[in-house]
């Protein structure tokens, strides 16, 4: 199938994105990098009559570390995450993440903003951005506005962005001494979405876990935080007794629905795997791809 026709518009700043989306008549769409929108667009799911093309305004490019702050910029691609050394320093889980993102072609082009802005429950940046404790910058006539991740994504393929506003960058707390953070899916097939995903962020202070936020995508209407798995970490050391009690934990957290692809039971089943698989690795018996200490 073919879209519908649609004017476009290539815009150079962010005020002039703003303009043309307030000028249109009819229904106006950003366009990033297009990975989610031109298939939505080609499969008639979306027929705006105007599309705005952002991949020129600079001012929407860019890692940088910021204070205590790494600030990434909504048009970095997949790819540039994957290979920012800042990044990887600062925020491996999202190195580890972009990893597990569908395929080199289309890592060269997708955007965080997009997939962020996409909220696509089954998508590994959202459950990250979670599990830091990100927040974004999301600019509209009124100025700019920061929103938390726990605030921003509200329900399936919703979040707090308002018709017309643009996200314009992610900012990430820089880890604090004594964090280790880590990124790990199961799916059918290496860049397929996850059948369950997981960024898990502990800060360990003399040994005793005193910070635990975990992320999930794919298991339900948007990407999940697991208070009683976290609760059930917090206060105890990183060994078998404290990864068994948040695996029993997470029963009270989740619960997928089923699909064609999996049934619920099966689903959680994943989510307890892969989150004693995380945790292990984790810990001190594991740990080669964690992060620990801080930046200065
Ligand atoms: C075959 C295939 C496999 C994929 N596999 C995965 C995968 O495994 N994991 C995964 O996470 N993703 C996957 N994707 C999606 C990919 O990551 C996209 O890059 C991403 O979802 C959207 O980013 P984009 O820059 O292409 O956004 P676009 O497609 O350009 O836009 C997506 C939506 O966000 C809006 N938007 C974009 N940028 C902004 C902004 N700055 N402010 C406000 N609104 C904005 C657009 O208007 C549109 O509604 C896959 C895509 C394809 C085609």
């Amino acid at each position: 199938m073919k879209a519908r026709a649609f004017d476009y518009r290539s815009v150079a700043s962010v005020p002039e994105a703003l303009a043309a989306h307030a000028g249109c008549a009819g229904e106006a769409r950003y366009l990033a990098g297009g990975q989610s929108l031109l298939p939505a667009l080609n499969l008639r799911l979306d027929a705006p009559d105007l599309l705005i093309d952002i991949g020129r305004i600079e001012a929407l490019r860019g890692i940088a570390r910021e204070g205590r702050t790494l600030r990434i910029g909504a048009l970095t691609r997949h790819a540039e995450t994957l290979r920012s050394a800042l990044v990887a320093e600062h925020a491996p889980m999202l190195t580890q993440a972009a990893a597990f993102m569908a395929h080199p072609a289309i890592r060269n082009l997708g955007t965080m903003g997009g997939s962020l802005s996409l909220s696509d429950p089954a998508a590994e940046l959202p459950a990250c951005m979670r599990a830091l404790g990100a927040a974004f910058e999301i600019t509209g006539h009124g100025g700019t506005r920061i929103v938390a991740a726990d605030d921003f994504f509200l329900d399936l393929f919703e979040n707090a962005i308002a018709p017309g506003e643009l996200l314009c960058a992610i900012r990430v707390p820089l880890p604090e001494p004594g964090t280790r953070m880590r990124f790990e899916e199961i799916a059918r097939r290496r860049g397929d979405y996850a059948l369950v995903g997981l960024g898990a962020k502990l800060v360990l202070a003399g040994g005793t876990i005193v910070s635990a936020r975990l992320g999930f995508c794919s298991v339900g209407p948007t990407p999940m935080r697991a208070p009683a798995a976290e609760a059930a970490l917090t206060g105890r050391p990183l060994d078998a007794q404290a990864i068994a009690a948040a695996r029993a934990a997470l029963g009270d957290d989740l619960f997928p629905d089923e699909d064609d692809s999996l049934s619920a039971a099966a689903r959680m089943h994943l989510a307890r795997v892969l989150l004693g698989r995380v945790l292990a690795a984790l810990s001190d018996a594991g740990a080669p791809a964690a992060i620990e200490g801080a930046a200065a």
